[in-house]
């Protein structure tokens, strides 16, 4: 720096400023990097320097003239292969997690990052360090396919989330293709298991060294595949590198076609979460829907479709969460024995939609797009707000509102809701609460906690869609709550049949001893309500009592409701 310029010159001043220069880059790479390697075209390696010996067990000297190959881990040595392969096409490698054999027994897990140099001779000048922020998730345990290492389906749109979400902090833009592989069954029935297995890794490998980070890739479902990726990847190349790979692996050297369908993600869109949550939504819906809607030769425009119409949806639910364009019906629950009101359930009525349409495909998008929060949290304050304006009449009705399992999953929601049971100080005795799609719940332990706050705030919580699988008895245990509502199909069943009738008889016998109430859903006539009666279930909900109505002055009037609030304050 100064010194150089300041120096006498001489004879070897260049030598020196070159070396100074030298220096000053080796520190600078250093101080992104622990390790520093230089390949040759053959990716054998010509430089190496860092700390070598502390992370891989030996000086940098001895790396000199090895194959790179043999420093990584075997489970990763064709991913970086491809990696390196499509450094030649990009200039770069992403940065990406890789198993190096290291100085002890366990592989060492290091951030690889680097350069191609088509001019330089065609040379690799990479990086290796340890940790890194943006690849979190990397680090993670995700399921992957135990073949190619692709992430699998159940846990990819939620990866594809997080990668778009960085994508759109770092104001970037990017690709979402899906890759379809229609022939690869054939393809592997051709082949030995061994050649098999070898075939899905280097699949696997080519398609996760396209993807961002090297781990941006998921199956989606049968010999479909997603990978989201930088806006430059040659999709052309990264087809026909598969296509290439499958034929030299055919033992018949027919090898197989790629279909691909893509969509652009650009960046002003990614810093709309909705879009994340659209392609999310896609991709769930694209591997449920295997069969029909998607061909071959549609998929681009089917899937682009898709996501269009995910992306209006997001917005139009958002507009109606503004708008509040949805009001409460209400439903009776009634005590069998004499068929009086106990207390209404607040079914969602959106503005608009035909008479008697459920809600429950709307408010299922809702939950898979994540916006079920701000949802149960909008129909709680309805609920509330009619309560205050019909006890100021001289009313007194108890109504349950619906809660989604996946709503009380989000860290917030519980104090959002506290926040507004609070604001109704004077009606929130009459509240209770539903909690469905308690199965889609993952920690059962979190929503416990949820429920007990609710309870102890002396609200009545009821499971919703409750079953007599072996599911059931795994929530009576983790769940305590005051009511489970014993799902319309399942009554049919066992009335239908006997061994599911010995189940319900017993499931209805335990809920007594436990002292939890049981509501029988779905009674449509005299026939069920004999049976269920006979079950030992005490309290009924359904057709024959009053089909959901926005005018709570259709029913009855309610009997002083058993599931008042147990509040100390509230007698
Ligand atoms: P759910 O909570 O189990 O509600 C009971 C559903 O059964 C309601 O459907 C009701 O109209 C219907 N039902 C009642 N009696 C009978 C009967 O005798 N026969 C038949 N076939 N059906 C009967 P709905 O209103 O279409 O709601 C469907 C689902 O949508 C609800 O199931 C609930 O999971 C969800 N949902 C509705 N409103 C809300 C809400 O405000 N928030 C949340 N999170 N979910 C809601
Ligand atoms: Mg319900
Ligand atoms: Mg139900």
């Amino acid at each position: 720096m100064a010194l150089a310029t300041q120096e006498p010159r001489d004879d070897a001043a260049p030598v020196r400023d070159f070396n100074v220069e030298r220096d000053r880059f080796v520190a600078f790479a250093f101080s992104a990097a622990e390790i520093l390697f230089e390949l040759d075209s053959d990716r054998r390696i010509t430089f190496s320097t860092g700390a070598t010996a502390a992370l891989l067990g030996r000086s940098a000297d001895a790396f000199i003239g090895l194959a790179f190959e043999e420093l990584i881990a075997p489970t990763d040595r064709r991913l970086v292969g491809e990696l390196l392969h499509s450094a030649r096409s990009r200039d770069r490698l992403d940065d990406m997690v890789v198993l190096f054999v290291g100085a002890e027994k366990d592989p060492v897990r290091l951030v690889l990052t680097g350069y191609f140099l088509g001019e330089m001779g065609g040379r690799y000048f990479l990086s290796l360090r340890r940790g890194h922020r943006r690849i979190t998730i990397l680090e993670a345990d995700l399921p992957r396919d135990a073949e190619s290492g692709l992430l699998k389906q159940e846990s990819y749109s939620a990866v594809v989330a997080e990668r778009l979400k960085s994508v759109g902090e770092n104001g970037e833009s990017c690709k979402f293709t899906i890759l379809d592989l229609s022939e690869n069954q054939d393809l592997c029935q051709r082949m030995d298991q061994d050649v098999s297995r070898e075939w899905l890794t280097a699949l696997g490998a080519c398609v996760r060294a396209g993807s961002l980070n090297g781990d941006s890739a998921g199956s989606m479902g049968e010999d479909r595949y997603g990978l989201v990726h930088e806006v430059g990847l040659d999709v052309g190349a990264l087809r026909q590198r598969i296509e290439t790979c499958a034929r030299e692996f055919d033992p018949d050297g027919l090898g197989i076609t790629v279909e691909t369908a893509s969509v652009k993600l650009e960046k002003a869109a990614l810093r709309e979460t909705d879009v994340a949550k659209a392609l999310v939504h896609t991709i769930n819906r694209f591997c449920q829907d295997q069969g029909d809607s998607f061909t071959v030769k549609n998929l681009s425009q089917s899937f682009e479709n898709l996501f269009e119409q995910a992306r209006d949806n997001v917005s139009k639910f958002r507009e109606i969460l503004e708008k509040e364009s949805f009001k409460p019906a209400f439903q009776p629950i009634v005590e069998l024995h004499g068929q009086q009101p106990q207390h209404f359930e607040a079914l969602a009525r959106f503005h608009g939609a035909p008479e008697g349409l459920s809600p429950y495909e709307l408010i299922s998008f809702a939950e898979e797009v994540g916006l079920a929060p701000q949802f149960d949290i909008a129909m709680c304050r309805k609920v509330l707000e009619w309560l205050s304006a019909i006890n100021g009449q001289g009313y007194k009705y108890v109504v349950a509102v619906n809660l989604s399992g996946r709503s009380i999953e989000v860290p917030a929601f519980a104090a959002d809701l506290m926040d507004l049971i609070q604001e109704f100080d004077s009606v929130r005795d009459n509240l209770m609460f539903e909690i469905t799609e308690s199965a889609k719940v993952t920690d059962l332990a979190y929503v416990n906690d949820f429920v007990q706050r609710l309870r102890s705030a002396g609200h009545m919580v009821c499971l919703d869609d409750f079953g007599t699988g072996a599911a059931a008895f795994e929530y009576l245990r983790a769940l305590q709550v005051d009511l489970i509502k014993i799902d319309g199909s399942y009554i049919k069943n066992a009335i239908a049949n006997k061994s599911e009738r010995i189940l319900l008889k017993a499931m209805s016998g335990m809920l007594h001893e436990l002292g939890i109430a049981s509501v029988a859903e779905g009674i449509e006539d005299e026939v069920t309500l004999g049976f269920v009666k006979e079950c030992g279930i005490r309290f009924g909900q359904g057709y024959l009592f009053g089909k959901p109505n926005t005018d709570i002055g259709a029913f009855d009037a309610p009997r002083p409701s058993l599931f008042v609030s147990k509040r100390p304050s509230a007698a």
